[in-house]
Protein backbone atom coordinates (compact mmCIF):
# COMPACT_ATOMS: atom_id res chain seq x y z
CA UNK A 1 0.00 0.00 0.00
CA UNK A 2 1.13 3.61 -0.84
CA UNK A 3 1.21 5.72 2.47
CA UNK A 4 0.37 9.28 2.81
CA UNK A 5 3.38 11.56 2.29
CA UNK A 6 4.14 13.74 5.63
CA UNK A 7 6.22 16.61 5.20
CA UNK A 8 9.45 17.16 7.62
CA UNK A 9 10.05 20.64 7.82
CA UNK A 10 8.88 24.04 9.65
CA UNK A 11 8.09 27.37 7.79
CA UNK A 12 11.76 28.64 7.94
CA UNK A 13 12.85 25.43 5.95
CA UNK A 14 13.08 26.02 2.18
CA UNK A 15 13.25 22.09 1.18
CA UNK A 16 11.35 19.88 3.48
CA UNK A 17 11.87 16.42 3.66
CA UNK A 18 8.45 14.53 2.61
CA UNK A 19 8.07 10.72 4.15
CA UNK A 20 5.67 8.36 2.64
CA UNK A 21 3.97 7.93 -0.77
CA UNK A 22 6.86 7.27 -3.47
CA UNK A 23 9.42 8.87 -1.87
CA UNK A 24 13.08 7.10 -1.41
CA UNK A 25 13.19 5.31 2.16
CA UNK A 26 15.54 7.80 4.46
CA UNK A 27 17.85 7.12 6.60
CA UNK A 28 18.18 8.50 10.23
CA UNK A 29 20.19 8.04 13.98
CA UNK A 30 19.44 9.78 16.91
CA UNK A 31 22.21 11.98 18.70
CA UNK A 32 24.00 10.28 21.22
CA UNK A 33 24.71 12.95 23.80
CA UNK A 34 23.12 15.37 25.91
CA UNK A 35 22.50 18.88 24.22
CA UNK A 36 21.13 20.64 27.43
CA UNK A 37 24.46 22.64 27.43
CA UNK A 38 24.88 23.72 23.99
CA UNK A 39 23.10 27.35 24.83
CA UNK A 40 26.12 28.06 27.02
CA UNK A 41 29.06 25.79 25.22
CA UNK A 42 29.87 27.47 21.70
CA UNK A 43 32.39 25.14 20.72
CA UNK A 44 29.76 22.59 21.22
CA UNK A 45 27.72 23.39 19.29
CA UNK A 46 30.08 24.17 16.48
CA UNK A 47 31.36 20.43 16.56
CA UNK A 48 27.52 19.32 16.61
CA UNK A 49 27.04 21.24 13.58
CA UNK A 50 30.32 19.59 12.11
CA UNK A 51 29.32 15.74 12.62
CA UNK A 52 25.77 17.01 11.68
CA UNK A 53 27.24 18.05 8.41
CA UNK A 54 29.34 14.64 8.33
CA UNK A 55 26.38 12.53 9.06
CA UNK A 56 24.64 14.67 6.51
CA UNK A 57 27.65 13.58 3.49
CA UNK A 58 27.50 9.99 4.49
CA UNK A 59 23.84 10.04 3.75
CA UNK A 60 21.60 10.27 7.10
CA UNK A 61 18.62 12.29 6.44
CA UNK A 62 17.19 13.12 9.80
CA UNK A 63 18.40 13.13 13.24
CA UNK A 64 16.61 12.68 16.90
CA UNK A 65 17.51 14.64 19.47
CA UNK A 66 16.06 13.77 23.02
CA UNK A 67 14.77 17.08 24.70
CA UNK A 68 14.21 16.21 28.41
CA UNK A 69 14.39 19.96 29.69
CA UNK A 70 13.62 23.26 28.24
CA UNK A 71 17.76 24.08 27.89
CA UNK A 72 17.68 21.51 25.26
CA UNK A 73 14.65 22.68 23.24
CA UNK A 74 16.41 25.39 23.31
CA UNK A 75 19.81 24.20 21.87
CA UNK A 76 17.63 21.86 19.75
CA UNK A 77 16.55 25.54 17.76
CA UNK A 78 19.71 27.04 18.40
CA UNK A 79 21.09 23.30 16.06
CA UNK A 80 18.20 23.81 13.76
CA UNK A 81 18.65 27.16 13.09
CA UNK A 82 22.34 26.58 11.78
CA UNK A 83 21.95 23.31 9.63
CA UNK A 84 19.61 21.70 6.88
CA UNK A 85 19.18 18.53 8.66
CA UNK A 86 16.11 17.76 9.56
CA UNK A 87 15.65 17.56 13.28
CA UNK A 88 13.05 15.40 14.98
CA UNK A 89 12.60 16.62 18.85
CA UNK A 90 11.96 13.91 21.26
CA UNK A 91 10.04 14.97 23.95
CA UNK A 92 7.69 12.60 27.01
CA UNK A 93 5.47 13.62 29.50
CA UNK A 94 5.89 17.74 28.80
CA UNK A 95 3.87 19.36 25.92
CA UNK A 96 5.79 22.20 26.99
CA UNK A 97 8.95 21.49 25.65
CA UNK A 98 7.06 20.41 22.33
CA UNK A 99 5.66 24.11 22.02
CA UNK A 100 9.07 26.01 22.72
CA UNK A 101 10.84 23.43 20.03
CA UNK A 102 8.33 24.76 17.89
CA UNK A 103 9.57 28.45 18.56
CA UNK A 104 12.70 27.59 16.48
CA UNK A 105 12.97 25.10 12.88
CA UNK A 106 12.08 21.32 14.35
CA UNK A 107 11.00 19.93 11.61
CA UNK A 108 9.11 17.29 13.64
CA UNK A 109 8.30 16.13 16.92
CA UNK A 110 7.93 12.71 18.65
CA UNK A 111 5.48 12.71 21.34
CA UNK A 112 2.76 10.47 22.37
CA UNK A 113 -0.81 11.99 23.31
CA UNK A 114 -0.84 9.58 26.00
CA UNK A 115 1.96 10.42 27.75
CA UNK A 116 1.82 14.12 27.96
CA UNK A 117 -1.47 14.42 30.25
CA UNK A 118 -5.02 15.94 29.32
CA UNK A 119 -6.21 16.21 25.77
CA UNK A 120 -5.36 20.19 26.16
CA UNK A 121 -1.66 19.62 25.98
CA UNK A 122 -2.43 17.45 23.06
CA UNK A 123 -4.31 19.97 21.34
CA UNK A 124 -1.91 22.38 21.71
CA UNK A 125 0.96 20.61 20.44
CA UNK A 126 -1.30 20.02 17.40
CA UNK A 127 -2.26 23.50 16.57
CA UNK A 128 1.38 24.60 16.65
CA UNK A 129 2.27 22.00 14.54
CA UNK A 130 -0.32 22.37 12.04
CA UNK A 131 0.45 26.18 12.43
CA UNK A 132 4.87 25.81 11.81
CA UNK A 133 4.03 22.94 9.71
CA UNK A 134 5.75 20.40 11.55
CA UNK A 135 5.05 16.69 11.38
CA UNK A 136 4.50 14.61 14.45
CA UNK A 137 6.36 11.07 15.09
CA UNK A 138 4.45 8.26 17.21
CA UNK A 139 6.64 6.18 19.09
CA UNK A 140 5.18 2.91 20.58
CA UNK A 141 7.93 0.85 22.76
CA UNK A 142 6.82 -3.02 23.49
CA UNK A 143 8.06 -2.12 26.79
CA UNK A 144 4.96 0.93 27.99
CA UNK A 145 2.14 -0.55 26.76
CA UNK A 146 -1.32 0.22 28.34
CA UNK A 147 -2.73 -1.37 30.99
CA UNK A 148 -5.56 -3.16 29.84
CA UNK A 149 -3.16 -4.39 26.36
CA UNK A 150 -1.00 -5.60 28.60
CA UNK A 151 -3.19 -7.63 30.61
CA UNK A 152 -5.03 -8.65 27.50
CA UNK A 153 -1.37 -9.85 26.40
CA UNK A 154 -0.97 -11.67 29.75
CA UNK A 155 -3.89 -13.77 29.51
CA UNK A 156 -2.81 -14.98 25.76
CA UNK A 157 -5.54 -13.02 24.43
CA UNK A 158 -3.34 -11.05 21.87
CA UNK A 159 0.01 -11.14 21.16
CA UNK A 160 2.61 -8.07 22.00
CA UNK A 161 3.03 -7.76 18.58
CA UNK A 162 -1.66 -6.85 18.33
CA UNK A 163 -0.71 -5.10 21.93
CA UNK A 164 1.76 -2.29 19.99
CA UNK A 165 0.14 -2.27 17.02
CA UNK A 166 -3.33 -1.40 18.73
CA UNK A 167 -1.63 1.06 21.26
CA UNK A 168 -0.31 2.83 17.54
CA UNK A 169 -3.75 2.96 16.18
CA UNK A 170 -5.23 4.35 19.91
CA UNK A 171 -2.79 7.13 19.54
CA UNK A 172 -3.02 7.95 15.65
CA UNK A 173 -7.23 8.32 16.62
CA UNK A 174 -6.57 10.99 18.63
CA UNK A 175 -4.97 13.11 16.05
CA UNK A 176 -7.13 11.86 13.85
CA UNK A 177 -9.92 13.41 15.35
CA UNK A 178 -7.93 16.61 15.85
CA UNK A 179 -8.14 16.14 11.63
CA UNK A 180 -4.61 16.26 11.91
CA UNK A 181 -2.58 13.84 9.39
CA UNK A 182 0.71 14.83 9.57
CA UNK A 183 2.17 11.74 11.49
CA UNK A 184 4.66 9.13 11.18
CA UNK A 185 4.16 6.43 13.13
CA UNK A 186 6.88 4.00 14.97
CA UNK A 187 6.09 0.65 16.73
CA UNK A 188 9.43 -1.05 18.24
CA UNK A 189 10.70 -3.91 19.66
CA UNK A 190 13.56 -5.56 20.63
CA UNK A 191 12.21 -8.61 19.23
CA UNK A 192 12.89 -9.19 15.47
CA UNK A 193 9.86 -11.07 14.90
CA UNK A 194 7.40 -8.48 17.07
CA UNK A 195 8.86 -5.77 15.28
CA UNK A 196 7.91 -7.85 11.92
CA UNK A 197 4.84 -8.56 13.06
CA UNK A 198 3.53 -5.07 14.34
CA UNK A 199 4.55 -3.18 11.61
CA UNK A 200 2.63 -5.85 9.25
CA UNK A 201 -0.35 -5.52 11.30
CA UNK A 202 -0.80 -1.64 11.04
CA UNK A 203 0.29 -1.52 7.15
CA UNK A 204 -2.63 -4.02 6.28
CA UNK A 205 -5.15 -1.42 7.84
CA UNK A 206 -3.33 2.23 7.41
CA UNK A 207 -1.41 4.09 5.05
CA UNK A 208 0.35 6.22 7.51
CA UNK A 209 3.83 6.41 6.84
CA UNK A 210 5.83 3.94 9.05
CA UNK A 211 9.35 4.59 10.72
CA UNK A 212 10.82 0.93 11.17
CA UNK A 213 13.38 0.35 13.96
CA UNK A 214 14.74 -2.28 16.54
CA UNK A 215 14.66 -0.96 19.97
CA UNK A 216 17.63 -1.59 21.84
CA UNK A 217 19.11 -3.79 19.37
CA UNK A 218 22.23 -4.14 21.23
CA UNK A 219 25.54 -3.89 20.15
CA UNK A 220 26.81 -3.42 16.85
CA UNK A 221 26.94 -6.79 15.53
CA UNK A 222 23.97 -8.28 17.16
CA UNK A 223 21.70 -5.04 16.37
CA UNK A 224 22.53 -5.27 13.16
CA UNK A 225 21.35 -8.66 12.35
CA UNK A 226 18.67 -7.97 14.24
CA UNK A 227 17.34 -4.59 12.15
CA UNK A 228 18.93 -6.24 9.15
CA UNK A 229 16.20 -9.31 8.98
CA UNK A 230 13.87 -7.05 10.58
CA UNK A 231 13.84 -4.41 7.81
CA UNK A 232 14.66 -6.41 4.62
CA UNK A 233 11.74 -8.75 5.24
CA UNK A 234 9.33 -5.55 5.82
CA UNK A 235 11.13 -3.27 3.07
CA UNK A 236 10.83 -6.16 0.38
CA UNK A 237 7.48 -6.05 1.49
CA UNK A 238 6.68 -2.45 0.33
CA UNK A 239 6.50 -1.65 4.21
CA UNK A 240 8.74 1.47 5.98
CA UNK A 241 9.04 4.84 4.65
CA UNK A 242 11.44 5.79 7.39
CA UNK A 243 14.36 3.27 8.96
CA UNK A 244 16.87 3.83 12.01
CA UNK A 245 19.58 1.16 13.09
CA UNK A 246 19.81 1.63 16.84
CA UNK A 247 22.92 0.20 18.48
CA UNK A 248 24.86 0.39 21.30
CA UNK A 249 27.39 2.22 19.25
CA UNK A 250 28.22 5.70 17.11
CA UNK A 251 25.81 7.42 14.83
CA UNK A 252 28.42 7.16 12.47
CA UNK A 253 28.01 3.70 12.26
CA UNK A 254 24.16 3.36 12.78
CA UNK A 255 24.28 5.19 9.43
CA UNK A 256 26.87 3.09 7.55
CA UNK A 257 24.54 0.16 8.77
CA UNK A 258 21.51 1.52 7.95
CA UNK A 259 22.77 2.95 4.28
CA UNK A 260 24.18 -0.73 3.77
CA UNK A 261 20.65 -2.31 4.29
CA UNK A 262 18.43 0.31 2.36
CA UNK A 263 21.56 -0.33 -0.48
CA UNK A 264 21.28 -4.02 0.04
CA UNK A 265 17.36 -4.16 -0.18
CA UNK A 266 17.33 -2.06 -3.56
CA UNK A 267 16.31 1.14 -2.10
CA UNK A 268 19.15 3.29 -2.23
CA UNK A 269 21.25 3.31 -5.48
CA UNK A 270 24.38 4.71 -6.96
CA UNK A 271 27.41 6.07 -4.23
CA UNK A 272 30.29 4.35 -3.41
CA UNK A 273 30.51 0.23 -3.31
CA UNK A 274 33.29 -1.23 -0.86
CA UNK A 275 34.60 -4.90 -1.60
CA UNK A 276 37.36 -5.83 0.82
CA UNK A 277 38.45 -9.42 1.50
CA UNK A 278 38.04 -10.84 5.30
CA UNK A 279 41.91 -11.38 5.32
CA UNK A 280 44.16 -14.49 5.68
CA UNK A 281 47.40 -15.89 6.64
CA UNK A 282 48.07 -14.89 2.57
CA UNK A 283 47.85 -10.90 4.00
CA UNK A 284 50.52 -8.78 2.81
CA UNK A 285 48.55 -5.55 3.66
CA UNK A 286 46.48 -4.84 6.98
CA UNK A 287 43.33 -4.85 5.06
CA UNK A 288 41.11 -3.90 7.94
CA UNK A 289 42.57 -1.25 9.24
CA UNK A 290 42.53 0.28 6.05
CA UNK A 291 38.96 -0.48 5.59
CA UNK A 292 38.20 1.27 9.13
CA UNK A 293 40.27 4.63 7.83
CA UNK A 294 38.63 4.96 4.86
CA UNK A 295 34.90 3.54 5.15
CA UNK A 296 33.32 6.99 6.20
CA UNK A 297 35.01 8.56 3.70
CA UNK A 298 34.63 6.46 0.65
CA UNK A 299 30.34 6.31 1.58
CA UNK A 300 30.57 9.78 1.44
CA UNK A 301 31.99 10.37 -1.77
CA UNK A 302 29.20 11.38 -4.68
CA UNK A 303 30.84 8.85 -6.60
CA UNK A 304 28.89 5.64 -7.98
CA UNK A 305 31.98 3.24 -8.20
CA UNK A 306 33.34 -0.26 -6.17
CA UNK A 307 36.35 -0.02 -4.29
CA UNK A 308 38.12 -3.57 -3.82
CA UNK A 309 40.26 -3.77 -0.65
CA UNK A 310 42.35 -6.90 -0.88
CA UNK A 311 44.93 -8.64 1.41
CA UNK A 312 46.77 -9.83 -1.27
CA UNK A 313 48.08 -10.20 -4.97
CA UNK A 314 47.42 -13.67 -5.25
CA UNK A 315 43.70 -13.23 -5.15
CA UNK A 316 43.31 -9.76 -4.75
CA UNK A 317 43.38 -8.36 -8.44
CA UNK A 318 41.82 -10.92 -9.79
CA UNK A 319 38.94 -11.11 -7.22
CA UNK A 320 38.50 -7.14 -7.62
CA UNK A 321 38.58 -6.67 -10.85
CA UNK A 322 35.50 -5.45 -11.63
CA UNK A 323 36.46 -2.64 -8.92
CA UNK A 324 36.39 0.68 -10.71
CA UNK A 325 39.56 1.05 -8.21
CA UNK A 326 41.19 -1.27 -5.65
CA UNK A 327 44.00 -1.84 -3.17
CA UNK A 328 45.97 -4.98 -2.75
CA UNK A 329 49.03 -6.31 -0.09
CA UNK A 330 52.14 -7.63 -2.39
CA UNK A 331 54.63 -9.20 -0.24
CA UNK A 332 56.41 -6.19 1.03
CA UNK A 333 54.97 -3.50 -1.25
CA UNK A 334 51.50 -2.52 -1.99
CA UNK A 335 49.63 -2.20 -5.43
CA UNK A 336 47.08 -0.29 -6.42
CA UNK A 337 44.63 -1.56 -9.31
CA UNK A 338 42.17 -0.30 -11.80
CA UNK A 339 39.52 -2.56 -13.45
CA UNK A 340 42.28 -5.56 -12.68
CA UNK A 341 45.23 -3.48 -14.04
CA UNK A 342 48.14 -2.81 -11.80
CA UNK A 343 48.43 1.47 -11.88
CA UNK A 344 50.81 1.21 -8.88
CA UNK A 345 53.32 -0.53 -7.02
CA UNK A 346 54.19 1.18 -4.07
CA UNK A 347 56.08 1.06 -0.20
CA UNK A 348 52.57 0.64 2.20
CA UNK A 349 53.81 3.84 4.22
CA UNK A 350 52.41 5.76 1.20
CA UNK A 351 49.29 3.49 0.29
CA UNK A 352 46.80 6.12 1.93
CA UNK A 353 48.47 9.05 -0.45
CA UNK A 354 48.76 7.43 -3.51
CA UNK A 355 45.42 5.75 -3.13
CA UNK A 356 43.32 9.16 -2.37
CA UNK A 357 45.37 10.68 -5.32
CA UNK A 358 44.18 7.39 -7.84
CA UNK A 359 40.33 7.83 -6.24
CA UNK A 360 40.41 11.60 -7.00
CA UNK A 361 41.76 11.13 -10.58
CA UNK A 362 38.50 8.59 -11.29
FE1 LIG B 1 43.49 -14.01 2.06
FE2 LIG B 1 44.42 -12.71 -0.04
FE3 LIG B 1 41.89 -13.64 -0.07
FE4 LIG B 1 42.50 -11.58 1.47
S1 LIG B 1 42.60 -11.60 -0.79
S2 LIG B 1 41.36 -13.40 2.09
S3 LIG B 1 44.59 -12.05 2.12
S4 LIG B 1 43.77 -14.85 -0.03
Amino acid sequence: MITKEVKLGCKGMTRPLIIGGNNPVTLQTMWKESITDIPQNNEKLERTLRELNELSFLGCDIVRFAVPDMESAKAISMIAERTSMPLVADIHFDHRLALECLKGNTAAIRINPGNIGSIENTKRVVEGCRDNGVAIRIGINSGSLPKDLQEKIAKGEITRAQGLCETAVREAEIFEQLNFNQYVVSMKSSDVTETIECNRFYAQKYNNPLHLGVTEAGPLIGGVVKSSIAFSTLLNEGIGDTIRVSLSSSSENEVIAGLNILKECGKRKGGVTIVSCPRCGRLGFDVHAFVDRWQARLLAMKKDITVAVMGCIVNGPGEGKHADIGIAGATDKVIIFKKGKIVQTIDPKDADKVFEKELNSL
